[in-house]
């Protein structure tokens, strides 16, 4: 009798679990961090854009496009952040769930909030590279929040004998955020309104979060490089409004970074937007605490206003 119970226990032990997890392939290691966070162990997350890369242009190798065809869903950045690399990957995967627009395609910023929307016509032929709003919206972490609950709503629907296990996970990781949060706004209150540039145009969502004020930017616009006669109006500008901090995303040349900070006196910041940007980033609530505890330093460090 005994035996008989033990082989049972053993061919339970055995089976597998009783939903399959639902493979995910997210485009930034933003979107995967916040898919594993309500997903938890019913997702299976690969990710395509790694954190220290630049998100507009990434390689686009045919292992993703293995990786992909074995997808139920693909979360990506959307606003055209992706659009560089990402449309012959799907098409080559001819997986039908991830198809633009189909029920495994899941574009995070339709329920996010987005600054920076044209009114006049922009095209890419301008060389902007945000030209339908801006992209790195995640970096405010009320995005993330809706991020997560747009991931949470999807797996839902896809698999719905999970649904409460997303829900709990998804309320679970609201709760850490919210009380991150108040540790942020407790350190960034003293410096609202402090003044900075930043080499791209990653962080809208994230000085209008906490409250600091971009004058300018090392690029003339998203996605074009420096020009001389740009960075000689910046430089004016810089100590004109007494501008000690320069934020540079961590996969562009300091060349001119460099220069700018030796006429201007301003520390130049090497500061990651995304998960996985450096080593102790793994994941999105770190991201904030290690951005926000660099900039603290600096801001402390220059006695920038
Ligand atoms: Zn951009």
């Amino acid at each position: 009798m005994r035996l008989v119970s033990l082989a049972v226990l053993a061919l339970l032990a055995a089976a597998p679990p009783a939903h399959a997890a639902v493979n995910v392939m997210a485009t930034t290691e933003d979107l995967a961090d916040l898919t594993r966070e309500v997903g938890g162990d019913r997702v299976k997350v690969e990710t395509i854009a790694r954190g220290y890369q630049d998100p507009h242009f990434v390689e686009a190798k045919p292992s993703f496009i293995l990786k992909l065809a074995k997808a139920d869903l693909l979360v990506v950045v959307g606003r055209e952040l992706e659009i560089g690399w990402l449309p012959p990957l799907i098409q080559q995967s001819r997986n039908a769930k991830v198809q633009v627009g189909a029920e495994g395609y899941l574009d995070a910023s339709l329920t996010a909030r987005i600054l920076e929307i044209p009114t006049g016509q922009i095209t890419r032929a301008m060389g902007d590279v945000h030209p339908l709003g801006n992209p790195h919206y995640w970096l405010d972490p009320d995005n993330g929040r809706r991020i997560a609950k747009a991931i949470a709503d999807k797996l839902s629907r896809m698999a719905p004998a999970d649904a409460s296990y997303f829900a709990s996970r998804y309320a679970d990781f609201d709760k850490r955020l919210a009380e991150a949060e108040k540790r942020w706004d407790a350190m960034m209150a003293p410096y609202k309104g402090l003044k900075v540039v930043t080499y791209h145009r990653s962080w809208p969502n994230f000085v209008d979060r906490f409250g600091l004020d971009v004058i300018g930017y090392v690029e003339p616009r998203p996605g074009i490089p420096p020009s001389p006669g740009h960075t000689i109006d910046l430089i004016a500008e810089m100590k004109r409004q007494n501008v000690k901090i320069l934020l540079v995303e961590p996969y562009f040349d300091l060349k001119t970074p460099n220069s700018i900070g030796r006429e201007t006196g301003a520390k130049v910041l090497v500061m990651p937007p995304s998960v996985g940007g450096d080593k102790a980033i793994t994941d999105y609530i770190t991201l904030f605490d290690h951005d926000l505890a660099l900039l603290v330093a600096a801001i402390k460090e220059t006695g920038a206003k």
